[in-house]
């Protein structure tokens, strides 16, 4: 049966402005056809890719395969004149799927097909043209003509060791999303709130109980986080210790999936990396070379107080939180084995860590929209990054959630 494809009560906006972000630094993740079509198109005996690997594998040991980058973290196939080798020479059906529609995204659910924008484009990160409802059409097109093949997606896993139907996945990930779109509170208190549900449905022993009672269960913890996000604010306390290491470390992995930075290799930056890791455990000294993407400043720099910002600013990175979870895409991604409470968990994280972004970009000066911008794409992209979807970054979301460190750290940096 063929799923409708329905777009998002908020309106999103789209065109593409040919800034050329996405084919630098982005992760393309390929499919079965787009590696069949990729293998039919032999790039290996094209003079200019002779001994050049036109994919490679997802991450260390995964079996998924993407496509290749150069040393600067380019497409292997951006051309000099910024457009794309294979659409140049074979046409646009020849590319692989993600990038015949990027940003416009869809996600499969079980009733329906969300088409939403990835944000990892900063037209799409700023709500910048046509609206996503103008581009319905052509997407439904491309699924009518079987150029994409969406289909209803397996219910993302409920609890650690607990799956249970769509039915009761679909009543959690409604409420995560309406109480952050409460607009009653600023974003900061509707993230506490959501973070609170997480934490408390995962302490909660529901394994035994019927889809019923979870429900009933989701709906009073839902009364109560009000009342149990208002210390955090009354008494609001600076993080432990070992949780700012935690974030610190966090935090700089988003940073390295700024649009402006451009990876480095080589024995020298194995030894910065080092070094730094010493800094993000102190706390103190200079921050990672990421230049020209972050300005040079130190751990120190980014301690301080933000004080009041325009809130044009902000609304980038609320949208980002806004949209993700109205679309539920931020617990389908494709992430593994991670729970609905881990994916909550890890869309709250990102606050904080947008926040302290904007510190490091606007060290010396006031933050600006671009900044943010810049930001939310590097949010974005570590939906799909190997170091923000592994064993290590769910080890830190849960360390910091269950010592109820990271509302703390929710509420810290966004001050
Ligand atoms: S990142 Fe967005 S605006 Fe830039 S080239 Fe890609 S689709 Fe176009």
């Amino acid at each position: 049966m063929r799923l409708p494809i329905v777009t998002l009560s908020t309106q999103e906006r789209w065109s593409c402005h040919q800034c050329g972000i996405c084919c630098r630094g982005s992760l393309v993740p390929l499919d079965d056809a787009d590696l069949q079509r990729l293998a039919g198109q032999k790039w290996e005996e094209h003079p200019d890719f002779k001994g050049i690997a036109v994919t490679t594998k997802l991450s260390l040991g995964a079996n998924r395969r993407r496509l290749a980058h150069r040393d600067d973290g380019s497409c292997v196939f951006l051309q000099n004149d910024g457009l794309c080798r294979i659409h140049a020479e074979l046409g646009f059906d020849a590319k692989p799927k993600i990038c015949r529609v990027f940003p416009l995204q869809l996600i499969p659910r079980d009733k329906d097909i969300a088409l939403t924008i990835r944000r990892a484009c900063p037209s799409a990160a700023a709500d910048l043209g046509a609206s996503v409802d103008d581009h319905l059409p052509w997407m439904r097109k491309m699924v009518e003509e079987g150029k994409l093949f969406p289909s209803a997606a397996p219910a993302p896993i409920f609890k650690q060791g607990e799956k249970r139907d769509w039915k009761i996945v679909r009543v959690l990930l409604n409420a995560v999303s309406e109480l952050l779109r409460d607009e009653r509170y600023p974003p900061v208190r509707r993230l506490v709130h959501a973070i609170r549900l997480a934490e408390l449905l995962h302490r909660a022993k529901t394994a035994s109980l019927s889809d019923a009672k979870v429900e009933e269960l989701i709906a009073t913890i839902c009364t109560l986080v009000y009342e149990e996000a208002k210390p955090y604010f009354s008494e609001r306390a600076a993080p432990n210790a070992s949780a700012r290491i935690l974030f610190r470390s966090m935090a700089s992995d988003y940073a390295r999936l700024h649009p402006k930075y451009r990876a480095k290799k080589g024995m020298g930056e194995r030894i910065k990396l080092f070094r730094n890791a010493i800094s993000i455990f102190r706390g103190r000294g200079a921050l990672p070379d990421l230049k020209p993407a972050l300005p040079a400043g130190s751990y120190e720099d980014l301690e301080h107080a933000l004080g009041r910002i325009d809130p044009s600013i902000d609304l980038p990175l609320a949208r980002m939180i806004e949209t993700t979870s109205a679309s539920y895409m931020y617990a389908i991604a494709d992430r593994g084995h991670w729970s609905i409470i881990e994916s909550v968990l890890g869309l709250a994280a990102t606050f904080p860590v947008g926040l302290w972004l904007l510190r490091w970009s606007s060290i010396g000066r006031e933050p600006t929209e671009k900044d943010m911008l810049d930001i939310v794409v590097a949010l974005e992209r570590g939906q799909g990054a190997t170091q923000l979807t592994g064993k290590v970054q769910r080890s830190r979301l849960r360390t910091l959630a269950s010592s109820g460190e990271l509302a703390r750290l929710v509420v810290w940096y966004a001050a």
